[in-house]
Protein backbone atom coordinates (compact mmCIF):
# COMPACT_ATOMS: atom_id res chain seq x y z
CA UNK A 1 0.00 0.00 0.00
CA UNK A 2 1.61 3.32 -0.88
CA UNK A 3 0.87 6.60 1.20
CA UNK A 4 -1.87 7.55 -1.08
CA UNK A 5 -4.20 4.20 -0.74
CA UNK A 6 -3.50 5.07 3.06
CA UNK A 7 -5.27 7.83 2.85
CA UNK A 8 -8.16 6.38 0.84
CA UNK A 9 -7.04 6.66 -2.42
CA UNK A 10 -8.42 4.00 -5.37
CA UNK A 11 -5.30 2.33 -5.72
CA UNK A 12 -5.59 3.01 -9.71
CA UNK A 13 -5.26 6.30 -8.78
CA UNK A 14 -2.66 5.68 -6.30
CA UNK A 15 -0.63 4.20 -8.68
CA UNK A 16 -0.70 7.04 -11.12
CA UNK A 17 0.39 9.43 -8.77
CA UNK A 18 3.29 7.55 -7.83
CA UNK A 19 3.72 7.52 -11.71
CA UNK A 20 4.23 11.19 -11.49
CA UNK A 21 6.95 10.86 -9.26
CA UNK A 22 4.71 12.25 -6.06
CA UNK A 23 5.60 9.47 -2.98
CA UNK A 24 4.65 11.40 -0.41
CA UNK A 25 1.83 13.54 0.55
CA UNK A 26 1.85 17.27 0.73
CA UNK A 27 -0.19 18.50 3.83
CA UNK A 28 -3.44 19.86 1.78
CA UNK A 29 -2.96 16.05 0.50
CA UNK A 30 -2.56 14.53 3.56
CA UNK A 31 -5.52 16.40 5.38
CA UNK A 32 -7.97 16.93 2.54
CA UNK A 33 -8.23 13.57 0.77
CA UNK A 34 -9.84 11.88 3.90
CA UNK A 35 -12.01 13.76 4.13
CA UNK A 36 -12.90 14.01 0.46
CA UNK A 37 -13.10 9.95 0.15
CA UNK A 38 -15.32 10.12 3.13
CA UNK A 39 -17.89 12.07 0.93
CA UNK A 40 -17.92 15.20 3.81
CA UNK A 41 -17.75 18.39 2.35
CA UNK A 42 -14.14 20.15 2.48
CA UNK A 43 -13.71 23.69 2.19
CA UNK A 44 -9.72 23.81 1.84
CA UNK A 45 -7.49 26.89 2.43
CA UNK A 46 -4.73 26.32 -0.10
CA UNK A 47 -2.80 28.70 -2.51
CA UNK A 48 -1.27 27.17 -5.83
CA UNK A 49 1.76 25.38 -5.69
CA UNK A 50 0.16 23.26 -2.30
CA UNK A 51 -0.89 20.01 -4.38
CA UNK A 52 -4.36 20.70 -4.33
CA UNK A 53 -4.84 19.95 -7.54
CA UNK A 54 -3.55 16.49 -6.99
CA UNK A 55 -5.99 16.26 -3.97
CA UNK A 56 -9.39 17.00 -5.24
CA UNK A 57 -8.55 14.93 -8.46
CA UNK A 58 -7.76 11.81 -6.75
CA UNK A 59 -10.55 12.25 -4.25
CA UNK A 60 -13.06 13.09 -7.38
CA UNK A 61 -11.19 9.97 -9.31
CA UNK A 62 -12.07 7.53 -6.44
CA UNK A 63 -15.14 8.22 -6.07
CA UNK A 64 -16.89 8.38 -9.14
CA UNK A 65 -17.36 5.40 -11.93
CA UNK A 66 -15.74 5.50 -15.42
CA UNK A 67 -17.76 5.26 -18.81
CA UNK A 68 -20.54 7.13 -17.93
CA UNK A 69 -23.18 8.72 -20.75
CA UNK A 70 -23.32 12.50 -18.93
CA UNK A 71 -20.62 13.81 -16.46
CA UNK A 72 -20.67 12.73 -12.76
CA UNK A 73 -18.20 15.47 -11.94
CA UNK A 74 -17.95 19.26 -12.89
CA UNK A 75 -14.93 21.42 -12.23
CA UNK A 76 -15.37 25.29 -12.30
CA UNK A 77 -12.05 26.78 -12.57
CA UNK A 78 -11.69 30.65 -12.90
CA UNK A 79 -9.37 30.72 -16.18
CA UNK A 80 -8.75 28.75 -19.43
CA UNK A 81 -4.77 28.09 -17.99
CA UNK A 82 -6.14 26.35 -15.09
CA UNK A 83 -8.59 24.67 -16.97
CA UNK A 84 -5.90 23.51 -19.54
CA UNK A 85 -3.57 22.78 -16.12
CA UNK A 86 -6.15 21.00 -13.84
CA UNK A 87 -7.44 18.80 -17.22
CA UNK A 88 -3.81 17.58 -17.48
CA UNK A 89 -3.45 16.40 -13.78
CA UNK A 90 -6.74 14.87 -13.70
CA UNK A 91 -6.10 13.03 -17.12
CA UNK A 92 -2.94 12.00 -16.03
CA UNK A 93 -4.15 10.55 -12.68
CA UNK A 94 -6.95 8.53 -14.44
CA UNK A 95 -4.66 6.76 -16.87
CA UNK A 96 -5.37 3.50 -15.21
CA UNK A 97 -9.71 4.25 -14.64
CA UNK A 98 -10.07 5.45 -17.87
CA UNK A 99 -12.30 8.09 -16.68
CA UNK A 100 -13.09 10.36 -19.65
CA UNK A 101 -12.35 14.22 -19.17
CA UNK A 102 -13.12 17.13 -21.09
CA UNK A 103 -11.58 20.88 -20.96
CA UNK A 104 -14.02 23.28 -22.07
CA UNK A 105 -13.09 27.16 -21.80
CA UNK A 106 -13.39 29.87 -24.18
CA UNK A 107 -11.29 30.21 -27.14
CA UNK A 108 -11.32 26.70 -28.41
CA UNK A 109 -13.71 24.96 -30.77
CA UNK A 110 -17.41 23.86 -29.76
CA UNK A 111 -17.69 21.04 -32.55
CA UNK A 112 -14.58 19.02 -31.16
CA UNK A 113 -16.26 19.65 -27.53
CA UNK A 114 -19.97 18.55 -28.30
CA UNK A 115 -18.66 15.63 -30.13
CA UNK A 116 -16.23 14.44 -27.32
CA UNK A 117 -19.55 15.08 -24.89
CA UNK A 118 -22.38 13.26 -27.03
CA UNK A 119 -19.05 10.16 -27.34
CA UNK A 120 -20.02 9.90 -23.45
CA UNK A 121 -17.90 12.21 -20.87
CA UNK A 122 -17.06 11.70 -16.58
CA UNK A 123 -15.69 14.53 -15.71
CA UNK A 124 -15.79 18.30 -17.07
CA UNK A 125 -13.00 20.85 -16.12
CA UNK A 126 -14.36 24.57 -17.21
CA UNK A 127 -14.25 28.10 -16.63
CA UNK A 128 -18.08 29.10 -15.99
CA UNK A 129 -19.00 31.27 -18.86
CA UNK A 130 -17.92 28.36 -21.30
CA UNK A 131 -19.88 26.16 -18.80
CA UNK A 132 -23.24 28.13 -19.62
CA UNK A 133 -23.14 28.84 -23.15
CA UNK A 134 -22.90 24.53 -23.31
CA UNK A 135 -25.91 23.73 -21.21
CA UNK A 136 -27.56 26.26 -23.09
CA UNK A 137 -26.53 24.32 -26.25
CA UNK A 138 -28.21 21.33 -24.59
CA UNK A 139 -24.54 19.66 -25.17
CA UNK A 140 -23.91 19.51 -21.75
CA UNK A 141 -25.76 17.98 -19.09
CA UNK A 142 -25.17 18.22 -15.48
CA UNK A 143 -28.02 16.75 -13.91
CA UNK A 144 -25.67 13.56 -13.00
CA UNK A 145 -22.99 15.49 -11.49
CA UNK A 146 -22.88 14.84 -8.05
CA UNK A 147 -19.37 15.62 -7.40
CA UNK A 148 -18.48 19.31 -7.63
CA UNK A 149 -15.09 21.09 -7.52
CA UNK A 150 -14.64 25.06 -7.17
CA UNK A 151 -11.24 25.45 -7.64
CA UNK A 152 -9.68 28.76 -6.79
CA UNK A 153 -12.79 30.74 -5.50
CA UNK A 154 -11.41 33.62 -4.14
CA UNK A 155 -10.15 34.49 -7.88
CA UNK A 156 -13.83 33.42 -9.30
CA UNK A 157 -15.53 35.90 -6.67
CA UNK A 158 -12.94 38.64 -7.80
CA UNK A 159 -13.65 38.25 -11.55
CA UNK A 160 -17.02 38.70 -10.86
CA UNK A 161 -18.54 35.00 -11.55
CA UNK A 162 -20.62 34.73 -8.32
CA UNK A 163 -23.73 34.85 -10.60
CA UNK A 164 -22.74 32.58 -12.84
CA UNK A 165 -20.93 30.34 -10.64
CA UNK A 166 -24.62 30.23 -8.15
CA UNK A 167 -26.40 29.74 -11.58
CA UNK A 168 -24.38 26.55 -12.93
CA UNK A 169 -24.58 25.09 -9.09
CA UNK A 170 -28.33 25.34 -9.81
CA UNK A 171 -27.99 22.88 -13.23
CA UNK A 172 -26.95 20.13 -10.23
CA UNK A 173 -28.22 17.76 -8.33
CA UNK A 174 -28.79 19.17 -4.51
CA UNK A 175 -27.79 15.92 -3.29
CA UNK A 176 -24.32 16.33 -4.04
CA UNK A 177 -20.35 16.19 -2.84
CA UNK A 178 -18.91 19.64 -2.92
CA UNK A 179 -15.08 20.69 -2.58
CA UNK A 180 -14.21 24.17 -3.01
CA UNK A 181 -10.33 25.36 -2.77
CA UNK A 182 -9.34 29.20 -1.91
CA UNK A 183 -5.71 30.84 -1.39
CA UNK A 184 -7.80 33.32 0.69
CA UNK A 185 -10.95 33.46 2.84
CA UNK A 186 -13.15 36.63 2.95
CA UNK A 187 -16.78 36.97 3.79
CA UNK A 188 -17.64 36.78 0.01
CA UNK A 189 -16.20 33.27 -0.03
CA UNK A 190 -17.98 32.52 3.49
CA UNK A 191 -20.87 33.43 1.68
CA UNK A 192 -20.46 30.93 -1.19
CA UNK A 193 -19.76 28.30 1.34
CA UNK A 194 -23.04 29.10 3.15
CA UNK A 195 -24.50 28.99 -0.34
CA UNK A 196 -23.12 25.59 -1.98
CA UNK A 197 -21.76 23.60 0.86
CA UNK A 198 -23.56 21.58 2.85
CA UNK A 199 -21.51 22.11 6.56
CA UNK A 200 -17.67 21.93 5.41
CA UNK A 201 -14.90 20.36 7.15
CA UNK A 202 -12.34 23.24 6.55
CA UNK A 203 -8.78 22.67 6.22
CA UNK A 204 -6.08 25.93 6.53
CA UNK A 205 -3.14 25.93 5.66
CA UNK A 206 -3.20 29.39 6.26
CA UNK A 207 -1.71 29.12 10.28
CA UNK A 208 0.71 25.72 9.86
CA UNK A 209 3.09 28.11 8.48
CA UNK A 210 6.28 28.87 10.63
CA UNK A 211 8.82 28.33 8.34
CA UNK A 212 10.98 31.39 6.87
CA UNK A 213 9.61 32.60 3.22
CA UNK A 214 10.86 31.39 0.35
CA UNK A 215 10.44 34.49 -1.46
CA UNK A 216 12.30 37.92 -0.79
CA UNK A 217 10.50 40.83 -1.40
CA UNK A 218 11.17 44.28 -2.96
CA UNK A 219 10.21 47.15 -4.36
CA UNK A 220 12.25 50.20 -6.10
CA UNK A 221 10.45 53.67 -6.40
CA UNK A 222 11.49 55.14 -9.57
CA UNK A 223 9.55 57.28 -11.70
CA UNK A 224 7.86 55.37 -14.63
CA UNK A 225 9.67 56.32 -17.55
CA UNK A 226 13.00 54.87 -15.61
CA UNK A 227 11.46 51.78 -14.91
CA UNK A 228 12.22 50.14 -18.23
CA UNK A 229 16.08 50.16 -17.10
CA UNK A 230 15.92 48.82 -13.95
CA UNK A 231 14.11 46.46 -15.56
CA UNK A 232 16.74 45.85 -17.85
CA UNK A 233 19.68 46.09 -14.98
CA UNK A 234 17.58 42.84 -12.95
CA UNK A 235 17.37 40.56 -15.87
CA UNK A 236 20.51 40.91 -17.58
CA UNK A 237 22.28 40.42 -14.18
CA UNK A 238 22.62 36.56 -13.96
CA UNK A 239 19.69 35.92 -16.34
CA UNK A 240 16.89 34.66 -13.79
CA UNK A 241 13.82 33.15 -15.24
CA UNK A 242 11.21 35.92 -14.58
CA UNK A 243 7.65 36.79 -15.02
CA UNK A 244 6.97 40.50 -15.67
CA UNK A 245 3.42 41.53 -14.79
CA UNK A 246 1.80 44.62 -16.56
CA UNK A 247 -1.55 45.38 -14.97
CA UNK A 248 -2.67 46.63 -19.32
CA UNK A 249 -2.43 44.50 -22.45
CA UNK A 250 -1.11 47.73 -23.97
CA UNK A 251 1.78 47.48 -21.98
CA UNK A 252 2.34 44.00 -22.16
CA UNK A 253 2.46 44.39 -25.93
CA UNK A 254 5.01 47.73 -25.65
CA UNK A 255 7.55 46.03 -23.06
CA UNK A 256 7.38 43.09 -25.21
CA UNK A 257 8.44 45.04 -28.43
CA UNK A 258 10.96 46.43 -26.17
CA UNK A 259 12.89 43.44 -24.59
CA UNK A 260 12.66 41.82 -28.25
CA UNK A 261 14.90 44.77 -29.42
CA UNK A 262 16.95 43.76 -26.64
CA UNK A 263 17.28 40.66 -28.34
CA UNK A 264 16.43 39.25 -24.92
CA UNK A 265 14.20 35.74 -25.67
CA UNK A 266 10.96 37.12 -24.28
CA UNK A 267 7.12 36.43 -24.64
CA UNK A 268 4.26 37.78 -23.77
CA UNK A 269 0.60 36.68 -23.13
CA UNK A 270 -2.64 38.94 -22.54
CA UNK A 271 -6.51 37.80 -22.44
CA UNK A 272 -7.00 39.02 -25.67
CA UNK A 273 -4.67 36.39 -27.30
CA UNK A 274 -5.57 33.47 -29.33
CA UNK A 275 -5.50 30.66 -27.03
CA UNK A 276 -3.28 28.34 -29.29
CA UNK A 277 -1.06 31.53 -29.24
CA UNK A 278 -1.13 32.08 -25.11
CA UNK A 279 -0.49 28.01 -25.34
CA UNK A 280 2.96 27.87 -27.51
CA UNK A 281 4.45 31.28 -25.77
CA UNK A 282 3.34 29.22 -22.24
CA UNK A 283 5.26 26.29 -23.79
CA UNK A 284 8.30 27.81 -25.11
CA UNK A 285 8.77 29.73 -21.37
CA UNK A 286 8.29 26.14 -19.53
CA UNK A 287 10.85 24.16 -21.89
CA UNK A 288 13.32 27.83 -20.96
CA UNK A 289 13.29 28.72 -24.56
CA UNK A 290 12.31 32.01 -23.26
CA UNK A 291 13.67 34.10 -19.89
CA UNK A 292 11.21 36.49 -19.70
CA UNK A 293 7.52 36.42 -19.82
CA UNK A 294 5.40 39.50 -19.76
CA UNK A 295 2.04 38.89 -18.97
CA UNK A 296 -1.41 40.39 -17.04
CA UNK A 297 -2.72 38.84 -14.00
CA UNK A 298 -5.66 37.12 -15.82
CA UNK A 299 -3.60 35.89 -18.22
CA UNK A 300 -0.96 34.77 -15.79
CA UNK A 301 -3.62 32.39 -13.69
CA UNK A 302 -3.22 29.27 -13.34
CA UNK A 303 -0.05 28.97 -14.77
CA UNK A 304 2.13 25.89 -13.44
CA UNK A 305 6.05 26.64 -14.08
CA UNK A 306 7.68 25.29 -10.91
CA UNK A 307 11.17 27.10 -11.74
CA UNK A 308 10.20 30.69 -12.19
CA UNK A 309 13.61 32.64 -10.26
CA UNK A 310 11.83 36.25 -10.18
CA UNK A 311 8.75 37.72 -10.25
CA UNK A 312 8.79 42.02 -11.16
CA UNK A 313 5.97 43.84 -11.21
CA UNK A 314 6.41 46.62 -13.80
CA UNK A 315 2.96 48.13 -12.96
CA UNK A 316 2.56 47.82 -9.17
CA UNK A 317 -0.80 45.71 -8.87
CA UNK A 318 -3.95 47.77 -7.47
CA UNK A 319 -4.94 45.20 -5.04
CA UNK A 320 -3.11 43.29 -2.33
CA UNK A 321 -4.91 39.93 -3.75
CA UNK A 322 -3.26 40.53 -6.98
CA UNK A 323 -0.28 41.10 -5.56
CA UNK A 324 -0.24 37.77 -3.56
CA UNK A 325 -1.23 35.62 -6.92
CA UNK A 326 1.57 37.55 -8.56
CA UNK A 327 4.83 36.83 -6.46
CA UNK A 328 2.64 32.82 -5.46
CA UNK A 329 4.63 32.63 -9.14
CA UNK A 330 7.79 31.87 -7.59
CA UNK A 331 8.99 30.08 -4.41
CA UNK A 332 7.12 27.20 -5.90
CA UNK A 333 7.72 23.54 -4.85
CA UNK A 334 10.25 24.31 -2.24
CA UNK A 335 12.38 26.53 -4.33
CA UNK A 336 13.39 30.29 -3.71
CA UNK A 337 12.33 33.28 -5.54
CA UNK A 338 12.53 36.85 -5.98
CA UNK A 339 9.70 39.51 -5.98
CA UNK A 340 10.55 42.97 -6.84
CA UNK A 341 7.81 45.92 -7.30
CA UNK A 342 8.28 49.05 -8.89
CA UNK A 343 6.20 51.39 -7.56
CA UNK A 344 5.91 55.46 -8.36
CA UNK A 345 6.32 57.73 -6.10
CA UNK A 346 2.88 58.14 -5.96
CA UNK A 347 2.08 54.95 -5.47
CA UNK A 348 4.54 53.92 -2.62
CA UNK A 349 1.23 53.98 -0.27
CA UNK A 350 0.22 50.33 -1.92
CA UNK A 351 3.62 48.41 -0.49
CA UNK A 352 2.24 48.97 2.46
CA UNK A 353 -0.74 47.66 2.15
CA UNK A 354 0.66 44.27 0.55
CA UNK A 355 2.52 44.66 3.67
CA UNK A 356 -0.76 44.75 5.64
CA UNK A 357 -2.03 41.85 3.71
CA UNK A 358 0.28 39.17 3.56
CA UNK A 359 2.12 40.26 7.15
CA UNK A 360 5.84 40.55 5.44
CA UNK A 361 7.83 42.84 4.82
CA UNK A 362 9.08 44.06 1.56
CA UNK A 363 12.46 45.76 1.67
CA UNK A 364 13.23 48.81 -0.56
CA UNK A 365 16.01 48.74 -2.63
CA UNK A 366 17.98 52.10 -3.40
CA UNK A 367 18.97 52.90 -7.11
CA UNK A 368 22.22 52.32 -6.70
CA UNK A 369 21.86 48.92 -5.15
CA UNK A 370 19.35 47.51 -7.95
CA UNK A 371 22.45 46.43 -9.68
CA UNK A 372 23.28 43.79 -7.00
CA UNK A 373 19.84 42.36 -7.27
CA UNK A 374 20.87 39.44 -8.35
CA UNK A 375 18.80 36.21 -8.03
CA UNK A 376 21.27 34.05 -6.91
CA UNK A 377 20.70 32.81 -3.46
CA UNK A 378 23.97 33.86 -2.57
CA UNK A 379 24.53 37.09 -4.09
CA UNK A 380 20.81 37.87 -2.73
CA UNK A 381 21.85 36.74 1.40
CA UNK A 382 24.76 39.80 0.15
CA UNK A 383 22.44 42.39 -0.80
CA UNK A 384 20.68 41.32 2.73
CA UNK A 385 23.39 41.97 4.70
CA UNK A 386 23.89 45.30 2.86
CA UNK A 387 20.98 47.14 2.73
CA UNK A 388 19.23 48.68 5.56
CA UNK A 389 15.80 48.88 6.59
CA UNK A 390 13.03 50.42 4.25
CA UNK A 391 11.75 53.55 5.33
CA UNK A 392 8.76 53.84 6.85
CA UNK A 393 10.24 50.85 9.41
CA UNK A 394 9.85 48.07 7.47
CA UNK A 395 12.21 44.78 7.18
CA UNK A 396 12.15 41.79 5.93
CA UNK A 397 10.53 39.09 8.27
CA UNK A 398 12.99 37.80 9.88
CA UNK A 399 10.32 34.62 11.31
CA UNK A 400 9.80 33.22 14.85
CA UNK A 401 12.65 34.06 17.20
CA UNK A 402 15.23 31.11 17.34
CA UNK A 403 14.25 28.96 20.22
CA UNK A 404 11.09 29.49 21.21
CA UNK A 405 8.26 26.42 21.25
CA UNK A 406 4.62 28.01 20.52
CA UNK A 407 1.46 26.77 21.68
CA UNK A 408 -1.69 28.53 19.98
CA UNK A 409 -4.91 29.66 21.23
CA UNK A 410 -7.79 30.96 19.37
CA UNK A 411 -10.56 34.06 20.27
CA UNK A 412 -14.03 34.21 19.41
CA UNK A 413 -13.27 37.98 16.91
CA UNK A 414 -11.75 37.74 13.58
CA UNK A 415 -11.79 40.00 10.66
CA UNK A 416 -15.58 41.19 11.03
CA UNK A 417 -15.07 42.16 14.52
CA UNK A 418 -12.87 45.01 12.68
CA UNK A 419 -10.15 43.82 14.43
CA UNK A 420 -6.77 43.45 12.66
CA UNK A 421 -3.04 41.80 13.87
CA UNK A 422 -1.92 44.99 15.27
CA UNK A 423 -4.92 45.10 17.77
CA UNK A 424 -4.70 41.65 18.52
CA UNK A 425 -0.95 42.15 19.56
CA UNK A 426 -1.87 45.38 21.86
CA UNK A 427 -4.84 42.76 23.51
CA UNK A 428 -2.34 40.07 23.78
CA UNK A 429 0.72 42.37 25.59
CA UNK A 430 -1.24 44.26 27.84
CA UNK A 431 -3.48 41.87 29.17
CA UNK A 432 -1.55 38.56 29.38
CA UNK A 433 1.09 40.82 30.66
CA UNK A 434 3.99 39.42 28.60
CA UNK A 435 6.24 41.25 25.54
CA UNK A 436 5.76 40.75 22.10
CA UNK A 437 8.48 38.25 21.12
CA UNK A 438 6.46 36.21 22.98
CA UNK A 439 3.76 36.38 20.00
CA UNK A 440 4.72 33.96 17.03
CA UNK A 441 2.06 33.94 14.18
CA UNK A 442 -1.49 35.72 14.15
CA UNK A 443 -3.90 33.75 11.78
CA UNK A 444 -7.05 35.35 11.37
CA UNK A 445 -10.46 34.42 9.55
CA UNK A 446 -13.65 36.11 9.82
CA UNK A 447 -14.91 35.25 12.73
CA UNK A 448 -11.71 33.71 14.78
CA UNK A 449 -8.40 34.55 15.30
CA UNK A 450 -5.57 32.21 16.27
CA UNK A 451 -2.90 33.34 18.15
CA UNK A 452 0.89 31.48 18.58
CA UNK A 453 2.29 32.27 22.57
CA UNK A 454 5.49 30.88 23.65
CA UNK A 455 4.67 27.54 25.54
CA UNK A 456 6.25 28.51 28.22
CA UNK A 457 3.43 31.44 29.68
CA UNK A 458 0.15 30.39 27.56
CA UNK A 459 -1.30 28.87 30.20
CA UNK A 460 -1.53 32.02 32.22
CA UNK A 461 -1.88 34.40 29.85
CA UNK A 462 -5.06 32.23 28.59
CA UNK A 463 -6.35 33.17 32.37
CA UNK A 464 -5.52 36.67 32.27
CA UNK A 465 -6.96 37.33 29.35
CA UNK A 466 -10.29 35.25 29.77
CA UNK A 467 -13.16 37.73 29.15
CA UNK A 468 -10.92 40.86 28.87
CA UNK A 469 -12.85 43.41 26.54
CA UNK A 470 -11.05 43.83 22.91
CA UNK A 471 -13.24 46.54 20.83
CA UNK A 472 -15.84 46.27 23.62
CA UNK A 473 -16.66 42.60 23.09
CA UNK A 474 -15.53 40.25 26.26
CA UNK A 475 -13.01 38.20 24.64
CA UNK A 476 -13.86 34.54 25.32
CA UNK A 477 -9.92 32.55 24.92
CA UNK A 478 -9.74 28.87 24.13
CA UNK A 479 -6.56 26.45 23.24
CA UNK A 480 -6.47 25.49 19.73
CA UNK A 481 -5.58 22.32 18.17
CA UNK A 482 -1.44 21.60 18.79
CA UNK A 483 0.72 22.83 15.90
CA UNK A 484 3.72 20.45 16.97
CA UNK A 485 2.35 17.48 15.03
CA UNK A 486 2.02 19.53 11.95
CA UNK A 487 5.68 20.69 12.40
CA UNK A 488 7.13 17.29 12.94
CA UNK A 489 5.38 16.31 9.64
CA UNK A 490 6.70 19.19 7.84
CA UNK A 491 10.24 18.18 8.80
CA UNK A 492 9.82 14.33 7.44
CA UNK A 493 8.45 16.33 3.86
CA UNK A 494 11.18 17.92 4.24
CA UNK A 495 13.52 14.89 4.08
CA UNK A 496 11.64 13.06 1.53
CA UNK A 497 11.29 13.83 -1.88
CA UNK A 498 8.95 16.47 -1.57
CA UNK A 499 11.17 19.19 0.26
CA UNK A 500 9.89 21.53 1.51
CA UNK A 501 6.40 22.37 0.49
CA UNK A 502 5.84 26.06 0.97
CA UNK A 503 2.56 25.41 2.53
CA UNK A 504 1.45 28.87 2.52
CA UNK A 505 3.48 31.84 1.79
CA UNK A 506 1.17 34.59 1.81
CA UNK A 507 1.16 35.02 5.72
CA UNK A 508 3.89 35.07 7.92
CA UNK A 509 4.35 35.95 11.68
CA UNK A 510 3.06 39.56 12.05
CA UNK A 511 5.57 40.15 14.83
CA UNK A 512 8.15 41.44 12.67
CA UNK A 513 6.50 44.04 10.98
CA UNK A 514 4.48 45.51 14.02
CA UNK A 515 7.49 46.08 16.41
CA UNK A 516 8.88 48.51 13.63
CA UNK A 517 5.98 50.78 13.41
P1 LIG B 1 -0.82 22.55 -7.37
O1 LIG B 1 -0.89 23.25 -6.06
O2 LIG B 1 -1.91 21.57 -7.54
O3 LIG B 1 -0.72 23.55 -8.50
O4 LIG B 1 0.56 21.67 -7.40
C1 LIG B 1 1.84 22.26 -7.38
C2 LIG B 1 2.92 21.34 -7.89
O5 LIG B 1 3.15 20.29 -6.96
C3 LIG B 1 2.63 20.66 -9.22
O6 LIG B 1 3.75 20.83 -10.04
C4 LIG B 1 2.40 19.21 -8.87
O7 LIG B 1 2.84 18.36 -9.90
C5 LIG B 1 3.26 19.02 -7.63
N1 LIG B 1 2.74 18.00 -6.67
C6 LIG B 1 1.46 17.81 -6.28
N2 LIG B 1 1.39 16.82 -5.36
C7 LIG B 1 2.64 16.38 -5.15
C8 LIG B 1 3.21 15.37 -4.29
N3 LIG B 1 2.47 14.63 -3.48
N4 LIG B 1 4.55 15.20 -4.35
C9 LIG B 1 5.32 15.96 -5.16
N5 LIG B 1 4.85 16.91 -6.00
C10 LIG B 1 3.52 17.14 -5.98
Amino acid sequence: MNRFEELGVRPKVARSMEKLGWTEPTPIQEMGIPIGISGKDLFGQAPTGTGKTGAFASVVLSRIPAGSDIPSCLILVPTRELAAQVTKVVIALSENTKHRVLAVYGGTRYDRQIRFLEDGCDIVVGTPSRIIDLVDRQALHLEAARELVVDEADRMMDMGFSDDLLKIVGYLPSKRHSMMFSATVSEETDDLVERIMNDPSRVSLESQDEEEPLTRQYFVETPRKEKIEFLRTIISNGNPKTMVFCSTKAMVDSLYETLSQDELKVGAIHGEMPQIRREKTLRGFRNDRMQILISTDVAARGIDVDNVECVINYDAPLNPEDYVHRVGRVGRAGREGTAVTFVTPKETFRIRKYEEYTGVGIEKVPHKKVKSLHVSNQELKELHGETKPAEGGTRPSTGPVKGIEFGTVSIDMGKKNGIDRNDIVKFVVKHAGISDDRIGHIGMSSDRSFIDIDETCIREAMGRMQKRKLKGHPVKVETAPSKKKDKDKKKRYRGGSIVAFSTCRIIYPTRDILRCR
